[in-house]
């Protein structure tokens, strides 16, 4: 794997290559790799002739000082995952790279970034569109992999290529877990022993959700989401919502038109864990 550091040789890498008619698969990352991006970058090798991973801890898309300081930062053991993955460039600037001057720059994303993720993380997304515009823009990529983790995140992406006009097609990829149910996280490593042991929980209500929500309607179904987590003494949770995936709504009746995610923001102790499932209703 070819680890490049600034954007000039990456360009010329990616110039070679297009010079040989290869097709580039991105996985922008923030490092701390686990499964979850793997599974990627596995996608990008099955649909690309080239995958390149960044990583790169944004600081623009932290809301949070403290979040962005205690973010992990595990580069080595980031390189043996991607070399053992097969990853055949990785890409990791510095912030003097990415931010040579501030970036001013705002985007229209409608109603998606005003909801769940954007409204308690201000400013949240507009960081994340700031360093994927300026990714897509130096890597140019054929096809970029997100995960379905980060719901929210891949409608912003989407609708950022579209106003942007990039041409490249994002692939959106389902959420790897634990074999307790815990979606994978970087942030998962920062929990302590006890907290590892309650946060299962999350994912375990949602699951559940899906089955009471048979009986209860949305409101209801809500409500017991939220209280249920809330009755953990190491959760709080910040927020629980329905919602159709592509407007990302709100639903207040189940026979509304379109897919359903339920979407949750849980505190536990100093981290922030999401995560989201499906309705099939
Ligand atoms: P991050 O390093 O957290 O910025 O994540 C980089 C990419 O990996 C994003 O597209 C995430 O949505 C994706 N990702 C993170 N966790 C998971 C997971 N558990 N399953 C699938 N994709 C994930």
């Amino acid at each position: 794997m070819k680890i490049i550091e600034k954007k000039a040789d990456l360009k010329i890498e990616i110039n070679k290559l297009r010079n040989f008619s290869k097709t580039i698969g991105f996985v922008p990352t923030m490092g701390a790799l686990h499964e979850g991006h793997i599974s990627l970058i596995t996608s990008s090798k099955n649909d690309n002739d080239i995958t390149i991973a960044s990583i790169f801890v944004n600081p623009t898309q932290f809301n949070d000082k403290k979040d962005y300081q205690r973010y992990p930062r595990i580069l080595n053991d980031d390189v043996k995952k991607l070399e053992e993955a097969k990853c055949d460039i990785l890409f990791i600037p510095t912030e003097e790279e990415m931010y040579p001057e501030e970036d001013n720059r705002q985007f229209d994303f409608g109603n998606i970034d005003k909801v769940m993720e954007g409204k308690f993380r201000p400013g949240h997304f507009r960081g994340v569109a700031l360093i994927v515009s300026k990714l897509f823009e130096i890597v140019t990529p054929d096809r970029a992999y997100f995960g379905e983790k980060d719901f929210q995140q891949v409608a912003i992406i989407k609708h950022l290529t579209k106003l942007m006009c990039y041409p490249v097609e994002i692939v959106s990829c389902p959420i790897i877990r634990e074999s307790d149910g815990l979606a994978m996280s970087s942030r998962n490593m920062l929990l302590n022993k006890e907290e590892r042991e309650h946060v299962p929980l999350i994912s375990k209500t949602l699951f559940k959700a899906r089955n009471i929500a048979q009986k209860m309607n949305v409101e209801e179904t809500k409500n017991w989401v939220i209280q249920t987590i809330n009755a953990d003494p190491f959760l709080k949770a910040e927020y629980f919502e329905i919602v159709n995936d592509t407007s990302l709504e709100s639903i207040n009746n189940w026979s509304q038109k379109g897919e359903k995610v339920g979407c949750i923001a849980v505190h536990v102790g100093n981290i922030r864990l999401i995560d989201n499932v499906r309705f099939y209703l």
